[in-house]
Parts: C-alpha cells; sequence; structure tokens
C-alpha cells in the first residue's frame, strides 16, 4: 500500500483527493519541486526546500507548514512508503477558493507529498548520448513570468516536450525570445568548447537548476573544472565539442545530436563522461543534503 501526505497526514494513495475548485487545478496556480533521494538521503534537499518557499513567495503564496515542517513531512512520507532510493514531489496548491482568479479568496492551501519510484532514462543514453531537438516554440519571457517560479503551469514546456515526441527524441532545447539558448523542457543546458564549460545565464529565462547549481559549485570542481555563465546562440551550442544536460531526474546526461547535427564525435565526450563519474561517485558516497 502506497501513501501520500496530504494537508498534514498520510492517506492511502487511493484517498488522495484534491478539490475541482482548488486553483492548483482551475489555474495551474501553485507551484512545486521534484527531490530525488539515494540510499535514504536526499539530494540537496536544503536548496530544494529554499527553492519552494522562494517560489511561494514569489506567487504571494503562504504556505500552510513551515520549511522544518515540509522537511519532516517529506521523511515521513519516504518512511511510511519504504522509499530509499526515488523520487520525490512536493506542491503547494493556492488551494479551493470560487471560480474567479482571485487568489486570496482560497483561505487555505492545499499542500501534498509523494513518494515514489523513479523513471529514467534508458541506461545507454548515458553511455551514447541522447539526440534531442531544438523547440519552435520559445521559453516565456522573464518580464511574462519569473523562471524562479517552478509553477504548476508547466505548458509552456509540455508544448515544446509535444514537438520533441514528435520528432521522435525525450527533450528540446528551448530558446529564448531573443534568440538565445535557455534550457530543455526540463532539463538545463550546457556547453564544452576546448577547456571550458558554459551554461546560459539566468538572465536568458531559466529555471535555477539545482542539479545545475550542484554540478557548477562541486561536481566541476571536483572534476578541476571551472563553469562560465554566459550568453550564447543556437549555432554557438552545435559548434561546441560537447553538450550535456543536467536536471534532478536527468542527473548529468551527454548529448549526441540536436536536430540533424551530431554533437563532436556524436558520443559521450571525455568532459561530460567524468562530470557523470564524479556526481555517480559522490552519490555512491553519500549525498549532501544541503
Ligand atoms: N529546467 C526546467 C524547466 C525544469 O523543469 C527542471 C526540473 N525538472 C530543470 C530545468 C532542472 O532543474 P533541477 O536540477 O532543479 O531539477
Amino acid at each position: 500500500m502506497s501513501y501520500i501526505w496530504l494537508d498534514g497526514k498520510l492517506v492511502a494513495r487511493a484517498e488522495a483527493k484534491v478539490s475541482v475548485f482548488d486553483h492548483g487545478l482551475l489555474y495551474g496556480d501553485g507551484c512545486f519541486e521534484g527531490i530525488r533521494a539515494y540510499n535514504g538521503r536526499i539530494l540537496k534537499l536544503k536548496t530544494h526546500l529554499a527553492r519552494m518557499f522562494e517560489s511561494a513567495s514569489l506567487i504571494h503564496l503562504v504556505p500552510a507548514y513551515d520549511l522544518e515542517e515540509i522537511e519532516d513531512a517529506i521523511r515521513e512520507t519516504m518512511d511510511a512508503n519504504q522509499i530509499t532510493d526515488g523520487y520525490i514531489r512536493l506542491v503547494f496548491t493556492r488551494g479551493v477558493g470560487t471560480l474567479g482568479l482571485h487568489p486570496f479568496r482560497c483561505p487555505t492551501p492545499g499542500t501534498f507529498i509523494i513518494a515514489d519510484k523513479i523513471q529514467l532514462y534508458p541506461e545507454e543514453l548515458y553511455r551514447d548520448g541522447m539526440a534531442i531537438i531544438v523547440a519552435k516554440r520559445p521559453r516565456i519571457p522573464i518580464d511574462c513570468l519569473d523562471p524562479r517560479i517552478k509553477s504548476l503551469n508547466y505548458l509552456n514546456n509540455i508544448l515544446a516536450k509535444v514537438e520533441a515526441i514528435e520528432a521522435g527524441v525525450l527533450e528540446a532545447i528551448m530558446l529564448n525570445t531573443e534568440g538565445s539558448v535557455a534550457e530543455c523542457t526540463g532539463d538545463n543546458i550546457f556547453a564544452v568548447k576546448g577547456d571550458r564549460i558554459f551554461t546560459p545565464a539566468t538572465s536568458t529565462g531559466i529555471l535555477h537548476g539545482v542539479t545545475r547549481r550542484f554540478v557548477m559549485r562541486e561536481i566541476a570542481p571536483a572534476c578541476g573544472l571551472k563553469v562560465e555563465e554566459a550568453v550564447f546562440e543556437l549555432d554557438e551550442l552545435l559548434n561546441a565539442d560537447e553538450v550535456f544536460l543536467t536536471g534532478t531526474a536527468a542527473e548529468v546526461i551527454g548529448v549526441s545530436k540536436i536536430d540533424d547535427t551530431v554533437i563532436g564525435a556524436g558520443k559521450v565526450g571525455p568532459v561530460t563522461a567524468r562530470l557523470i563519474g564524479e556526481f555517480r561517485r559522490r552519490i555512491a558516497e553519500g549525498v549532501p543534503e544541503d
């Protein structure tokens, strides 16, 4: 039997229901986090919780529980489902309200936590690299929606993901409305050129990825490498020696092809392989929770 933590208590999965009047459902009004557990430890839990509470604050949502209560609830949900390795989904919804948009007519935000097994990209993609495309649809500009908000409305990314699926691949690069490389639908992106590693600056309008930060601040430096934030166009990505993606679910994964352009030698390059190796070594030794 599996359990969901819903508004303060664990309930059986079949009983975990949210009202049709919840603005999380009616308007995508809410925010979420995707978090990974490895060997009973939760990778960068503190950073994920900080981002969650920042998302909530940026949408003027006052969470029903404080950070410590949410941390305890996550561990309680993992224990109840005997999850030591898996995926944790934390969601705050605006809560039940009227049919109008008015968010403050929803008196109590909804809170739920799911702890489950994770669906990973196939292992051969980590060995051989993955093919991706460039979506025609740009990322929502930063002035329209602050991408630091990991909101419940993912339609911009979902429609770009549909472009990927229709092209027979699993990810799509999203450019911003100025034509600069931003990120993928659910992953951040990096390019290797010579001995330098670049990733789009946050000013391009990207989610401030927890894995991106982990790679920039810990994984790359442990390999003697440095990541530079920059603003660059698609042709620089297509001419890179290596391209790789980062994300909570993806971890670090190499890109072999973008549309019809083979990247580098068309397989996982040496820098990406080192970063994947260091990432896996850190998992094996016990992931940092802060
Ligand atoms: N960009 C987007 C749009 C995402 O949804 C995600 C998370 N799936 C990422 C990047 C990667 O962020 P993180 O490393 O925090 O999972």
